[in-house]
């Protein structure tokens, strides 16, 4: 059952069984500008587009595009938090090993971890799913610019009304913009097959993770001497069953995130804070007992 302990006590258990594996969630991000789809109640606060939806209709993906377009801009310029970086400095003194992370944003490299296993995919790589050719985001995003010439001010509202879009940028990079605006967008196109069967390489709500993918974690899970989870409430199956696994096995799971979690039953290590902070004062005793 979970026990709420302290900072020296998490530093403690890392020292003494060293390199744990370590699960992320959005809530690591938050700091850096990219909202989690819960509130710290835990309750959702947008719904996403399905994985369904995406796939069924051209009028679904270009709404996607449309606004990915304008939220792609706020969220390829977000940096790493102090989170992020104290993630980095545990794997540097070695308190922590594999970081497997349900974010799409790339953050924990840009922090320097090495590593990462990106459970959910990227938002920086972009698949064709009728042909299978992959490509570069900056590449899609650069088409998609060329395409729509003056779209991102009317988006922006920086032309009309200023009500066309809510500044309101999800975790997939999606935002919030008006139907009228969409149906003028361009949608970008496979250069290859010439379909508009473009996706993010990331998961989708509804969608799921490749089999290998699901298959490694499950097995660095059993292998390793603790899990410990950052932000993350626990409540998308994806990462909460690599808990259930270790609790299984008997290998203590470490929560650090704000609010509650579904994971009280199989955590035995629990910090209810904000994460840099707290991250930053576990990395400064490690590095004080470990450097
Ligand atoms: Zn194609």
């Amino acid at each position: 059952m979970s026990r709420e302990v302290s900072v020296g006590e998490v530093a403690s258990l890392l020292r003494d069984r060293g390199p744990a594996l370590v699960l992320t969630g959005a809530g690591l991000s938050t700091e850096s500008g990219i909202p989690d789809y819960r509130g710290p109640d835990g309750q959702r606060r947008v719904t996403p587009m399905s994985h369904q939806e995406f796939c069924a209709t051209s009028a679904a993906r270009q709404r996607y595009w449309a606004r990915s377009f304008i939220g792609w801009q706020r969220f390829s310029v977000a940096e790493p938090n102090a989170g992020h970086r104290a993630v980095a400095e545990l794997q540097r003194v070695g308190a922590i090993g594999t970081v497997i992370t349900q974010n799409v944003d790339g953050l924990h490299q840009d922090a320097g971890t090495r590593d990462v296993i990106e459970l959910h995919g990227s938002l920086a790589d972009v698949e064709c799913l009728t042909c299978g050719e992959r490509t570069d985001r900056d590449l899609v995003q650069a088409f998609m610019d060329d395409a729509n010439p003056g779209f991102a001010s009317l988006a922006l509202g920086l032309v009309g009304d200023g009500s066309r879009v809510s500044s309101q940028i999800r975790p997939d990079g999606d935002i919030v913009l008006a139907d009228d605006a969409v149906q003028t967008f361009v949608p970008p196109r496979c250069l290859v097959c010439g379909d508009d069967t473009l996706k993010p390489d990331v998961v989708f709500f509804g969608g799921s993770v490749p089999k290998p993918r699901v298959e490694q974690c499950f097995a660095l899970t059993e292998a390793a001497p603790v899990l410990v989870v950052l932000g993350s409430s626990l409540k998308v199956m994806s990462g909460y069953r690599f808990v259930r696994r270790a609790a299984a096995h008997g290998i203590p799971v470490v929560v650090v995130t704000l609010g509650p979690t579904r994971g009280d039953a199989e955590t035995t290590h629990r910090i209810d804070a904000p994460l840099g902070v707290t991250l930053t004062a576990l990395a400064r005793e490690l590095a004080a007992r470990l450097g």
